[in-house]
């Protein structure tokens, strides 16, 4: 039999527009330590739109647009929605594409016109270990949209290294290492030469913050929690995002598979956590946290992994769960 107070509980939580699926979430939810919100979706609206474009000497910002929106032709991410709904919007058409990759919390790649065409984040440029290799004039214009709060993406072109890699070749101990190679070293050589990329275009896209955040999080501190934010955006858009709401930890450039480490990170401290999300990349976390919070109207795996689910889809609903929990408490003493 469910005890009473529990019933009370979780019929009282239906009232206020949360779905309780574990109770002893609920419970917790009145010792938590921490907050931890996702960003895109969840703090802010998750609906993007391409507000600039900025291009290396000799490409257009059409051509750019076009040969992005290609690309992210298969992606169902907001930001492939947004670039191809600006593309649409300036009447540029898509070309046809191959081979379309997606690379998980870092982007999207496919074969256009025999070219190797890649999208996506900061997380994408580390892979090629470009992060401080962008061209000077998309560098100052990622700069920029950082201190907007806006998301950048940039378009890379792969090809051909057009000189021998000089990395490993620093002395005469080292090129007699190399004589001594294997063929099958050699080739894995050239393979990652061959994997050279050149940024081409940055895009810049600007989410809104939902309006409800600010007020959650100086309630969140109101109730005595800490409050932490934690995306797989550039730590630039985290930050003027953060500093924004007053978030006290930020953890940026996460990728999906080390979201939930985060929240252990936390726990490891001895803090009781929540996370509150809405992606498919949120699931991890959402599992791993004390509290798994749920935004209704997020993907299935979010809301199948959380405990509590916001069907409202109002994060101010946070606040009203803790006091819920710790009311609901109180009577039972
Ligand atoms: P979040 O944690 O903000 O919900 P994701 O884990 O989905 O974000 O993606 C992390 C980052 O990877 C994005 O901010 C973006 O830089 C890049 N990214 C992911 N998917 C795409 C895509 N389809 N096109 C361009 N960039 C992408
Ligand atoms: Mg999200």
């Amino acid at each position: 039999a469910i005890p009473l107070v529990v019933a009370i509980n979780t019929s009282l939580a239906a009232r206020n527009g949360m779905l309780v699926r574990d109770r002893i979430a609920m419970e917790q939810a009145r010792n938590l330590d921490t907050v931890v919100f996702d960003k895109t979706g969840t703090l802010t609206e998750g609906e993007q739109g391409v507000v600039d474009i900025a291009t290396v000497d000799g490409i257009d910002e059409d051509e750019a647009l076009a040969l992005a929106a290609t690309v992210e032709g298969d992606s169902e991410h907001m930001i492939a929605q947004a670039v191809r709904e600006a593309a649409d919007e300036r009447g540029v058409s898509r070309q046809t594409a191959t081979d379309f990759e997606a690379l998980k919390g870092k982007g999207v790649r496919a074969t256009v016109d025999g070219e190797r065409i890649h999208v996506g984040g900061p997380n994408l440029l580390s892979e090629f270990g470009l992060e401080r290799d962008v061209p000077r004039e998309l560098a100052a214009f990622a700069d920029r949209a950082g201190e907007n709060a806006q998301t950048v993406v940039y378009l890379l072109r792969e090809g051909e290294r057009s000189e021998p890699s000089n990395r490993a070749i620093g002395d005469a101990a080292s090129r007699e290492d190399e004589r001594s190679e294997s063929s099958e070293m050699r080739a894995e050589a050239k393979r990652h030469a061959s994997r050279e990329a050149e940024p081409i275009a940055a895009i810049a896209l600007a989410d809104v913050i939902r309006e409800e955040s600010d007020r959650v999080v100086d309630a969140l501190h109101d109730l005595g929690l800490e409050v932490a934010m934690l995306t797989g955006d550039s730590a630039d858009v985290a930050r003027a995002v953060a500093d924004d709401l007053g978030i006290d930890t930020v953890f940026a450039e996460v990728l999906p598979d080390d979201k939930d480490a985060k929240i252990t990170e936390l726990q490891e401290r001895g803090d009781l956590v929540a996370m509150v999300g809405d992606g498919v990349n949120d699931a991890p976390a959402l599992t791993r946290a004390d509290v798994g919070i749920a935004i209704g109207s997020g993907t299935d795996v979010a809301v199948q992994s959380a405990d509590i689910v916001l069907v409202q889809n109002n994060p101010m609903d946070v606040v009203r769960l803790v006091k819920l929990s710790r009311e609901s408490y109180r009577k039972m003493q």
